[in-house]
């Protein structure tokens, strides 16, 4: 045990502290706005519906609250229990190359952290989205996504991590720039091929049908002069019964997407608000931003890498005696979090801001009534909250409390 160990173990109280009294004041919070729907949606929420939210909101706090203390426990069991040094020693022994040997260690540790993640998984999926009513999947279909979700990990990130090893090896004290390319790159090119390439393989994506609402959304494209490639329906249902509308892709391969559950229950006047806020977002450059703030943050990390990659307490302090690149970027990734947590309301502040913009992008280039009835809809069917902890909001919310944000677009109406 070293400083850097007693470090280490106070960030992760600290990170550990701060969300479960955050979740312990959701509930609370949650539970004592129960009993009447707030003034704001008297009108158009029934105390079924809000009771159903609260009720929903306090199960899958519960279910988070259990979550983070198994991951606490993983994390602690990993570093200095022992396990990350054990799965390195073990492949160092068996094969040769450190590259490789590196890869083969990393790949293991991720996959016994998935494993960790599957109870937790199959308990909401199975046991909450089931009590509500959300959840349309099955064994089966829940056992194909792991393992297509697994052997498309191996896929991209096992020949992408033997490249970023090699480069950490072969460029000299420089490396972290140009890891930091590598990886921009490649995330480019994954937000490019994302939806003609990888959704597809989860879900099935339709070309809307012509007629009253592709028109409609048409128009509001030509309004905003917005190029897209293609207005997709997508078969969400078959997994949950859960609503959304997101764009995605990069340049020309953009798609617009829209749940089929959404398309069956908001109007047309509603579903082309809930675009326009999308278009908002993009129109305002809330993209662009998101992305240039991500990798300044990636280059940031990468030079603290940079600098604790050849310090042996950084290792010894979370139970390593190993020193190698592979060591220290797992081991970076595994507690970095810990130590940046309170950058989570930061960017949850920004991401909010942001939703206030689209939705008066959404009030001027379509009707803001319409945006406030196809957001109580959402709510009401995704079972949301009405009623959030105001702390525990701003921390965590990326999209502004129900109330706050309604009455932000009333003001426009
Ligand atoms: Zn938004």
């Amino acid at each position: 045990m070293n400083t850097f160990t007693f470090v280490f173990l106070l960030a992760v109280a600290i990170s550990f502290g701060v969300h479960y009294w955050l979740a312990q004041r959701q509930a609370s919070y949650v539970a004592e706005h129960r009993s009447a729907v707030p003034d704001a949606f008297k009108n158009t929420v029934s105390l079924e519906a809000h009771q159903k939210a609260a009720d929903y909101t306090l199960e899958k706090g519960k279910l988070g609250k259990i979550d983070s203390i198994i991951g606490l426990i993983a994390l602690l069991l990993f570093t200095l229990g022992g396990i990350i040094n054990a799965i390195f020693n073990y492949w160092a022994g068996e094969i040769s190359s450190p590259i490789f040997a590196g890869v083969a260690a990393i790949a293991t540790t991720s996959l016994l952290m998935m494993l960790v993640d599957i109870p937790t998984s199959l308990y909401q999926t199975f046991v909450i989205e089931e009590k509500f009513g959300f959840n349309k999947s099955t064994i089966a279909q829940f056992a194909k996504d792991q393992c297509l979700q697994l052997g498309l990990s191996a896929a991209i990130g096992l020949p992408l991590l033997a490249l970023i090893l090699w480069v950490m090896d072969g460029v000299g004290s420089s490396w972290w720039v140009w890891v930091w390319a590598i990886m921009m790159g490649f995330s480019l090119l994954i937000s490019w091929l994302f939806p003609t390439v990888i959704a597809p393989l989860f879900n099935k994506f339709t070309p809307m049908e012509e007629g009253s609402l592709k028109s409609r959304i048409q128009g509001l494209l030509e309004r905003c002069g917005f190029n897209s490639n293609g207005i997709f329906i997508m078969d969400g249902s078959k997994r949950s019964g859960h609503g959304n509308a997101y764009f995605t892709g990069l340049g020309n391969n953009k798609r617009i997407v829209f749940y089929d559950n959404l398309v069956n229950s908001l109007d047309d006047e509603e579903l082309e608000a809930v675009l326009a806020h999308e278009l908002g977002h993009f129109k305002r450059k809330h993209v662009i931003k998101m992305l240039v703030a991500s990798s300044i943050m990636s280059l940031i990390s990468l030079a603290i890498l940079g600098w604790l990659i050849d310090k042996p307490w950084f290792f010894n302090g979370l139970g390593v005696d190993q020193v190698s690149n592979a060591v220290a970027l797992l081991l970076f990734m595994l507690v970095s979090s810990s130590f940046t947590f309170f950058m989570q309301p930061i960017t949850a502040y920004f991401q909010r801001k942001f939703e206030f913009e689209a939705d008066d992008f959404a009030a001027a280039n379509a009707k803001a009534s319409k945006m406030i009835s196809g957001l109580v809809k959402l709510y009401e069917e995704n079972a949301s909250t009405l009623t959030p902890d105001p702390l525990y909001s701003a921390f965590h919310y990326s999209h502004p409390p129900a109330a706050i944000r309604i009455a932000h677009l009333e003001a426009k109406a």
